[in-house]
């Protein structure tokens, strides 16, 4: 079966879990200091995470319209903070709403938890996929960001992953730091790489507004990425991840066959999901919303959310146009008809169908053979297409380009 149609007919469960031992210099997720965790105080505050989120998942299990679920996703701030019996009576009550046969249930945490014990329990307590956050195996470049590290703990923790029962693991590093060099990042790559992961994030360090990156760059304390050393690894990234037997799936994700993260593909298919804790998001399918980004409001009143209006316009795009495997044309028209009232297949496809001509005639796309889609199901009424190299490198133009498109077909202001 095609992962569409093995996630589409269920939903997912992000959880949002906030502490962290120390802010990264350009984080922009919430994330609040977690003090010692092995002081009785953070105990005391975990206890009322747990009870609360308990309460939120009660609220929004009832009101969501699937009954079940492909992936749970725990995610942070520092998940690896969380105690397996904590995951496990958590994807316990989950239990009491959805049925989770054959379901991805994640864990993304930082090096420094990654014991061979933590993940035994890890393992135990139901936890099927676990992504590691290196972002860069130098002392240096993690000094630069400020991350919490502790180097000796790196280099257990991807010992320990090698040989973990929990297979379906991948890390993530990050390329563009501050005064990195071509060769630092490689070394980075091939050090993960060699302890054969089967999911890799590469990710470009962006600089987030209100961060203390940003802040340090504007005061010439450090220096920004490199833009240009980004887009050349970013080119060069498909085909050194496929010597190793990887496929990149999208525009910062590379999986070995059948190990993409369900979870993600469903944010950039589209589809709806529930979000629980402080900070987490969630999408109905009609409607999206926001949790409070404060610990002390979400415990007050969990699932006091903000209503954020859906822009489908701009969001469809900005999701299924980051995939670049072979997409299929017609679940993108399908996506515009269901999410946007105006959009009609039979007026509107053709300009659709005539703005991917025009990418592949300049270059940045090519039509491809539909068997080679891993995500979607064959369509004999459907071409698919995929990004070339020339596409990735100027992704962002051609996401506004096809908002803009989409407005003018509908005469949207
Ligand atoms: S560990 Fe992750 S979530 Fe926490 S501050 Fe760093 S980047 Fe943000």
């Amino acid at each position: 079966m095609n992962l569409l149609e093995k996630i589409k007919s269920k939903t997912g469960i992000y959880i949002h879990y906030p502490w962290c031992m120390q802010k990264c210099s350009y984080c922009d997720f919430y994330s609040v200091p977690a003090g010692s965790p092995d002081s009785t105080e953070f105990h005391q505050k975990n206890s009322k995470y747990l009870q609360t989120l308990l309460s939120e998942l009660h609220i929004r299990a009832e009101t969501f319209h699937k009954n079940e679920v492909s992936s749970v996703y725990f995610g942070g701030g520092t998940s690896s903070l969380m105690q397996p019996e904590w995951i496990e009576k958590i994807l316990s009550e989950i239990r009491k709403y959805f049925q989770l046969s054959d379901c991805e249930v994640t864990l993304e945490g930082n090096p420094e938890n990654f014991s061979d014990d933590y993940l035994k329990s890890l393992s135990e307590a139901g936890i099927s996929r676990v992504n590691a956050g290196f972002q860069s195996f130098s002392e240096k470049n993690l000094l630069k960001l400020q991350r919490f590290y502790k180097m000796e703990s790196y280099l257990e923790a991807i010992d320990a992953l090698s040989r973990s029962p929990v297979k379906n693991w991948g890390g993530d590093l990050m390329y563009g730091l501050p005064d990195q060099t071509e060769e630092e990042f490689y070394s980075d790559l091939k050090m993960l790489l060699s302890y054969n992961p089967v999911h890799l994030s590469l990710y470009s360090l962006t600089v987030e507004e209100n961060t203390a990156l940003a802040s340090q760059i504007l005061k010439k304390k450090i220096s920004g990425p490199d833009e240009l050393l980004q887009q050349k690894i970013l080119l060069e990234l498909r085909n050194f991840t496929k010597a190793y037997g990887f496929h990149q799936y999208e525009v910062s994700n590379f999986s070995l066959k059948s190990y993409e993260c369900f979870h993600n593909l469903r944010y950039w298919l589209y589809l709806p999901y529930l979000g629980i804790g402080p900070g987490a998001h969630g999408f109905n399918g009609r409607s999206r919303y926001g949790n409070p980004r404060n610990i002390e409001t979400w415990l007050k009143h969990p699932h006091d959310s903000e209503l954020i209006s859906q822009d489908p316009i701009n969001e469809i795009p900005l999701m299924i146009l980051r995939l670049t495997g072979a997409i299929s044309i017609n679940y993108i028209i399908s996506l515009l008809e269901n999410h946007i009232p105006q959009f009609n297949r039979s007026s509107h496809r053709d300009g659709i169908e005539s703005l991917i001509k025009q990418w592949t005639d300049q270059g940045y796309a090519e039509y491809t053979n539909q068997t080679e889609s891993e995500i979607f199901p064959q369509d004999e009424n459907s071409r698919f297409f995929s990004w070339t190299n020339l596409g990735l490198q100027f992704l962002d133009e051609r996401v506004l380009e096809f908002s803009r498109l989409s407005e003018k077909l509908l005469e949207l202001p």
